[in-house]
């Protein structure tokens, strides 16, 4: 596996930033996103059919469409056909789908190559069309159409920021939900029992969500993911995981109420104690059960500084001894607000090694504090803790100290910083501007996210950490604990047995071959590394899921498959939604005729 050793002076990930890398906003990222509002406008009647084009002479055409409105209908058929992929001859055009599309005529359409693609950069797909939606009310309209076709999907696109085509839909339809989040009025504050929610449309980037929180109204939501370019429905159709969610549970346990547009096309409201069983079902349900149009999501008061603080350890034992200590401990009394880890190669790599862990400029890690008996890797806590500007900083020195006091990390090795609240939670927007200047952004990105016992952790530490990715993989290694008791059974994704279970994420940000390793190789390391864990009969789950049959997503349910087959027999009983998980195929019907709504 050397050549899995990536010692290049590309960009270097350390573990989501040092602050100096950090003046952060949080304006939205420069994705293409297409916004067909400031699109020179071409005629469609002057488009000529289209018998096979290629990638680049597509997207140049789609780039002037402009929406369409009923009295464009007569165009409808040529401008479907125009966002036909591949050869004409080899695959027509359905006339079904064209006819029951011909009902939505006034969809605001988009160019089809943003949802050829994702962040995985490792599939493609050719979607027969991308339908900006607007409202809760296009969207049904576009389930129904395709309802109404013999075997047209759908899936609704968050940001893309899947891996494996989660968000794609082969000759299918893809919803941009971002589109939505365009309209104000999808952004409301309400008051609950006295306690704050707000709500935020499916497509709102959390990024987005954040900054309206926090500058509006001084509040912000409990949980979140590291990093923010991503849309709340995307996040709550998996989970949302990261330092919070040790005390809050991920992001979908934090959500109070949805609206959802089932596989049917009904538009439902429901929560808990409101048609709950399809709340159940899409919180974590990987789209296959509805489509997010809009989230209620708890508030708190947000701080406004946060001391960051990492510390680092030799020995796992000790680095998981006190990581679960820190999560363990009961609400109400002193504790961090956030607490993640990660694996560095124990050695000066610029991408996996020990300048990868200081936050603060003014420290460097010094190896000479590493003891001699040291493996090939060492541990890093990541900590955070709330302050407020009320709060006396000789009063948070010593709270922090008595913290870290306990625990067994090595003396010398502590690395700590104040930074703002947002600038904290933005940490990984930089990495992303960064990694777009560098190109490896827009690389293939082969990265593997499991959730695994506690009691198989030292195993995986010896055969995993310290033996198959000894040398690193060009980015953050993350593990650290999670408390099962705040992941509600209920809901549709599934974790491990145990109480206490460790997410790791092989978060690679490598070149793309020749200059990096190929992508094929990384791909099989981490099948290598799920075939460790099935031989070795480990307690685990891959979170954000990826399978090449129904037998393994049997496998992956384990005794919740039943309910997840009921419930998709209940919400989508044909298999329209989210084709791009395969887990269901769509099951062909009849075409019906179009009705115009
Ligand atoms: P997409 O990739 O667009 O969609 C994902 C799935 O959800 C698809 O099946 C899609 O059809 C479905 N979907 C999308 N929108 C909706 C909707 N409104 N209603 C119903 N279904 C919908 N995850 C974490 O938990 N914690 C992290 O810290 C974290 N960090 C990340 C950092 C980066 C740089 C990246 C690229 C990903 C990270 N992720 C993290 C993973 C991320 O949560 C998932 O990839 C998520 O699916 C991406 O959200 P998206 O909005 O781009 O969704």
């Amino acid at each position: 596996m050397t050549q899995l050793k990536n010692k290049s002076k590309q960009i270097q990930i350390s573990h989501y930033l040092n602050p100096q890398q950090t003046s952060l906003t949080c304006s939205k990222p420069s994705t293409p996103h297409l916004n067909s509002k400031s699109k020179k406008v071409k005629p469609l009647n002057s488009q000529k059919p289209q018998t096979q084009t290629n990638t680049t002479n597509r997207e140049e055409e789609t780039k002037t469409q402009k929406p369409l409105s009923p009295s464009t209908n007569t165009n409808m058929i040529a401008y479907l056909e125009h966002f036909v992929h591949g050869n004409d001859t080899e695959v027509p055009l359905q006339n079904d789908a064209v006819a029951a599309l011909e009902g939505a005529a006034s969809f605001n359409f988009g160019a089809t190559s943003l949802a050829a693609k994702d962040f995985g950069g490792m599939k493609s797909a050719h979607p027969l069309a991308l339908i900006r939606p607007s409202s809760a009310t296009d969207v049904a309209r576009a389930v129904r159409a395709a309802a109404r076709t013999p075997n047209l999907t759908v899936a609704a696109r968050g940001n893309g920021h899947s891996i494996n085509g989660q968000a794609m839909a082969e000759r299918g339809l893809v919803l941009d939900m971002r589109a939505m989040a365009d309209e104000e009025d999808h952004f409301t504050l309400i008051c609950l029992d006295e306690s704050p929610y707000v709500d935020v449309s499916g497509g709102a980037l959390w990024e987005d969500v954040l900054k309206r929180c926090v500058s509006r109204f001084g509040l912000a939501p409990k949980s979140w993911t590291d990093y923010l370019g991503l849309t709340v429905g995307g996040t709550l159709s998996n989970a949302g995981v990261s330092g919070q969610a040790f005390r809050y549970g991920p992001q979908t346990a934090s959500v109070a109420e949805l609206e959802v547009v089932t596989g049917k096309g009904d538009t439902v409201i429901c929560s808990e104690t409101q048609n709950s069983e399809l709340f159940f079902a899409t919180l974590g349900g990987l789209g296959q059960f509805g489509i997010i149009t809009r989230a209620r999501i708890a508030l708190q008061q947000a701080p406004n500084m946060v001391r960051w603080i990492r510390v680092v350890y030799s020995e796992f034992e000790d680095f998981t001894e006190d990581a679960e200590w820190l999560v363990t401990r009961k609400e109400g009394v002193d504790g961090f607000d956030y607490v993640e880890g990660f694996v560095v190669v124990n050695g000066d790599d610029p991408c996996n090694g020990w300048p990868t862990v200081p936050v603060n400029p003014n420290q460097q890690f010094d190896p000479v504090h590493v003891p001699r008996s040291a493996g090939p890797v060492l541990y890093c806590l990541e900590l955070a803790l709330h302050c407020h500007h009320s709060d006396h900083p000789s009063e948070i020195d010593m709270k922090v100290d008595r913290l870290l006091g306990r625990l067994r990390f090595i003396k010398g090795l502590r690395f700590e910083v104040d930074v703002t609240y947002m600038e904290f939670l933005s940490r990984v927007k930089r990495v992303e501007e960064d990694a777009r200047v560098n190109g490896i952004w827009d690389a293939p990105h082969p990265w593997l996210n499991l959730f695994v016992s506690k009691s198989n952790m030292a195993e995986f530490d010896r055969e995993v950490f310290k033996k198959i990715l000894k040398h690193g993989i060009g980015g953050p290694i993350l593990v650290y604990p999670l408390l099962r008791s705040k992941w509600d059974s209920r809901h549709s994704v599934v974790v491990p047995d145990s109480n206490i279970f460790y997410i790791i994420a092989l978060l690679r940000f490598i070149p793309p071959p020749p200059k990096g390793p190929p992508t094929e190789l990384l791909v099989a390391q981490n099948h290598a590394i799920i075939q460790l864990c099935y031989t070795r009969g480990f307690d685990f789950k891959q979170y954000l899921p990826h399978y090449q049959s129904q037998d393994h997503w049997k496998l992956h349910y384990g005794d919740k498959w039943s309910r997840f087959v009921e419930r998709k027999a209940n919400f989508d009983p044909l298999a329209i939604l989210a084709p791009g998980q395969k887990i269901f195929t769509r099951i062909p019907q009849p075409s019906i005729c179009p009705s115009h709504n």
